[in-house]
């Protein structure tokens, strides 16, 4: 008798976050597939470690300022990985009509106001630029008070597939100094382990062609527009197997 083969397979592994080592398992497509397919198991080990973070940090009565209808830090310019602005442009794309009508006005307004300030080709460039050319220039997009055409009424309309510089953004100081981008003021919480970059590292491998692997959020529907890209698929454990060896910078 044929036996179906699993769509999924779990991967079991340790993570050492700070001083403690935490046992995790995350699905994994048993396929080849494009890294595309992976996004949902990153999602989640992202919120995995940033739940670590909150425990660790609130078990000694400290607070984080973070909460459902706080955004904030929303008007910030936020940058995705490729493989999440291709994820975010789907995301629109099976929004109700009427309220995918209003998210890319929304994406339409903030392009015209960057592009009326002088700002659009820089912010393309972004992910070409040195940090402190980068620093400057979010600083000058921020200046521009755009809030980030997701959010509605002060809180994230796609809250399970924000990118994973928003799950990782957690900080302990008052919201204001977000709203304000009052860099002196914000306290982070730094989390024991970012997985941006390997996110980041992964959308550059998985794109045929060239790329920084980034872009700001606000770009990401234009980007999607303009494909076709040229991708590579790999089994889903390979591509794993990738993400975590960069994240933790040991081969796994
Ligand atoms: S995606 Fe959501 S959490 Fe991230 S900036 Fe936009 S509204 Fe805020």
């Amino acid at each position: 008798m044929k036996t179906k083969k699993k769509s999924m397979i779990s991967a079991d592994f340790d993570l050492k976050l700070g001083e403690n080592v935490v046992s995790l398992s995350s699905s994994v497509p048993n396929a080849r597939v494009t890294a595309l397919a992976l996004l949902p198991t990153y999602q989640i080990l992202t919120d995995k470690i940033v739940s670590h973070a909150i425990e660790q940090y609130e078990s000694s009565e400290r607070t984080i300022s973070c909460k459902a209808g706080c955004g904030a830090c929303c008007a910030q310019p936020v940058p995705v990985s490729t493989l999440e602005a291709e994820h975010l442009a789907k995301v629109v794309q099976k929004m109700p009509i009427s309220k995918q009508a209003k998210v890319r006005d929304k994406f339409s307004e903030s392009l015209a106001a960057i592009k009326a300030a002088g700002l659009e080709k820089s912010l393309k460039e972004l992910p070409n630029l040195p940090p402190e050319q980068r620093i400057a220039l979010g600083k000058q997009y921020f200046s521009l008070k755009l809030d980030c055409p997701f959010l509605e009424n002060q809180s994230c309309s796609i809250y399970q597939d924000r990118p994973l510089e928003c799950r990782e953004y957690l900080v302990t100081s008052d919201p204001q100094h977000c709203a304000d981008l009052n860099d002196k003021e914000i306290k982070h919480i730094k989390l024991q382990m970012s997985l941006v970059p390997a996110i980041v590292k992964q959308s550059q491998e998985s794109q045929i062609t060239q790329s920084k692997g980034w872009m700001l959020m606000l770009f990401c529907l234009d980007w999607a527009k303009k494909k076709p890209i040229k991708v590579r698929k790999k089994h889903g454990k390979l591509w794993f197997q990738s993400f975590m060896s960069e994240a933790t910078g040991r081969d796994i």
